[in-house]
Parts: C-alpha cells; structure tokens; sequence
C-alpha cells in the first residue's frame, strides 16, 4: 500500500517537474534579417535557446543535431518552400514530433489550409507580438515535453512486458524453458513438421543418480549441479533446437527438422559432453554427472505429441534399466517389447 503511494508522489512530482520545464531549443528558419533579429530577441530573453537557420543549412539535420524543441518556419519568402520543408519534418520518423510554428505576414483560409495539411502544429501571424509568440512557444514546448514522457514510459511499459513474458516461460533455476512452454511448443512444432513435411525429434533425459548427489552435499549444491547442466546442454545445441526443464533433473530437448538417426547422434554428443565436463564436487561424489536419454521421432514413430513425448519417456526408462549413462530410442524400446 505504502508503495503506491510512493510511486503516485513520485508520478506527481515528475508531471511538475516537466510542466516547469518550459525552456526549449528552438530552431528558426527565417530568411527575413529583421524578423529573424527580432523573434530571436523575444525568445532568448524569456530563456529559450535559439539555433539560427542560415541558406543552406540542412533543416533536418539541424532539427535532429540540436536536439530541437520546436521549428519556426518563417513563410513569405521561403514560399512553397516552407510548406514542403514542414511537410519533410513531419514525414521523418526522427523529426515527426517536433512542432512546427508556421510564420506569416497574413494567414487566410488558403494558406491555413495549406499549412495544416503540410502538418503545421501552429501558426502565427507577423508583425509577431512577443506575448502571443511566448505564450504559443510554451504550450508546444509542454506537449512536445509530455508526448517524449509518454515515449519513454511506453518504452518502460514494453520493457516490463518483455521481461515478465520471459518469467513466463522461463525455469527460474536453470534459466532455459519451463515446462508450459514445452508443451505449447512441441504441439507447435508437430504442426509445423505436418506442414513442411520435415520430421520433428524429441529427447528426453535425465541426470543419473542424481538423489545421491543431492543427499551428499545438499539441495543448494544439487540446484548447482542443475543449472550448469542446462548451460552445458545450451551451449552444445542449435539455435532453432528447444531446451525446457521438463521437471526435477529431467530435460526435454525439441529438435525441428530432425530424424531420429540424427536425434540419437545428437543425444549421444550431450551425453559424452556432460560425462566429461567438470562438475565441482561430482567426482567426489561418484563417478561424476552423467545422463540416460530416451529418443523418438514424428512421424517415423509417433501419430502425435503426446505419443511422441509417451515414446521418449519410455526409452529413457528404457536407458535408465540397461545401465545409464546410454542413449535409447524406440526402436530399442520395440526390440525389447
Ligand atoms: P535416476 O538415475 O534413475 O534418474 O536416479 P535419480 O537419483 O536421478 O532419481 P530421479 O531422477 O528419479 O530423481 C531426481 C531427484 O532430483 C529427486 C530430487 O531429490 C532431485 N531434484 C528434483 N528437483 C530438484 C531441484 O530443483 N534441485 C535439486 N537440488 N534437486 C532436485
Ligand atoms: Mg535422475
């Protein structure tokens, strides 16, 4: 509860802080020697900074390289000029949000139109009174301030939904998938094997005697053991290969557009990998850390992800009954039928 409040005082004062944050860098584009003096003049004096156009000065670059606030276009003598110039601005993803003011001698319905549809923000009408223009220069400089808060909090928003979707599908402890995101992408790949017509391999395994380890030096140590199997499993597969922590010190690894001939030489790598790998204390302990796995395929063996998952299961029992520290697939699992 106290949080909330914290955080509702903290939202406050930022909004205040902001709204006083009325200074801007102002970019004028003017070709008019008097006007330009002049509105330069009113604007430094109440505290804005002003970065002066000269011909032939970049009013894109300019806008993006002074970090501008707002763009006053002078129109008269820049013509259409202006209006293309204001319509460029506002076309760049870089620059689309920096108001521009458009300056005139005489605004009608035509050139107003005209402005508008260029994507002006405001204009102004010349000879420039100095309270008008600083009043108009300050509540564009509180949108322009407002609309980069709210980019920044979208950008906060969309960073926090990134990160929780990830908790989402994470193991906490071994860091790679969880066992929800097995399932949604085993039945995910199954239909995309049906699709492409590319078979889709599953191989399940298990570290070996794993409850020794842990009754000899403890679950914290045993958590050890856990996570830096999984990294070594990680580090030894493919990209587009899925890794998930399918329970305890059970792994389940999705291999797309795999047979299981090459599914079994897979499981045999990680198995050597992880049986000549340094795991502190394991020596110690027993032989070492080392792992059973089951293997099957779709659709050379399984009608579909359950069957698939029920096959794999089976032969690593199947692994696990002759010995462990071996690899089994289905056809052993038939042989043995
Ligand atoms: P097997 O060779 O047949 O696999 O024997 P095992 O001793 O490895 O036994 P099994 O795989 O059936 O049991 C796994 C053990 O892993 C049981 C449990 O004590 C331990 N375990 C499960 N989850 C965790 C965990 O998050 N951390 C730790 N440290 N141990 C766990
Ligand atoms: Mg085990």
């Amino acid at each position: 509860m106290s949080t909330t409040i914290i955080n509702r005082a903290a939202a406050a004062s930022a909004f205040s802080s902001l709204l006083k944050r009325e200074k801007g860098i102002i970019l004028l584009v003017s070709d008019v020697h008097n006007s330009r003096l002049l509105i330069r003049t009113h604007l430094s004096s109440a505290g804005h900074r002003v970065v002066v156009w000269h011909p032939g000065d970049n009013v894109i670059t300019m806008a993006q390289e002074h970090q501008t606030d707002i763009v006053i276009l002078d129109m008269p003598l820049l013509h259409e000029d202006g209006y293309v110039l204001c319509r460029l601005l506002k076309k760049n993803p870089k620059t689309e949000l920096i108001p521009v003011v458009l300056l005139t001698e005489y605004f009608h319905e035509e050139t107003a139109d005209l402005g508008y549809s260029a994507g002006a923000d405001d204009f102004l009408n010349k000879p420039v009174n100095r309270l008008e223009l600083l009043a108009r220069i300050r509540s564009l400089i509180r949108i322009k301030h407002l609309y980069e808060a709210l980019e920044e909090k979208i950008l906060e928003l969309e960073n926090t939904q990134n990160r929780l979707q990830e908790l989402v599908i994470r193991d906490e402890l071994s860091g790679v998938y969880n066992y929800r995101f097995f399932q949604q992408q085993l039945h995910q790949e199954i239909l995309r094997s049906l699709r492409f017509e590319y078979p889709v391999s599953l191989i399940i395994m298990d570290i070996d005697n794993f409850k020794k380890y842990n009754d000899q030096f403890g679950h914290p140590q045993g958590d050890k053991i856990i996570k830096r199997f999984a990294s070594l499993i990680k580090d030894n597969i493919r990209k587009v290969d899925i890794l998930s922590r399918y329970g305890g010190d059970e792994f389940a690894l999705i291999l797309p557009n795999t047979s299981r001939q090459a599914a079994i030489s897979v499981a045999d790598k990680l198995r050597s990998v992880v049986e000549h790998a340094y795991f502190p204390g394991a020596k110690r302990a027993q032989k070492g850390i080392t792992l059973s796995a089951g293997v099957a395929s779709y659709p050379a063996d399984a009608m579909d992800a359950e069957e698939l998952l029920q096959l794999s299961d089976i032969a690593l029992y199947m692994a696990k009954e002759k010995g462990k520290n071996q690899i089994a697939s289905v056809d052993s699992v038939h042989d043995s039928n």
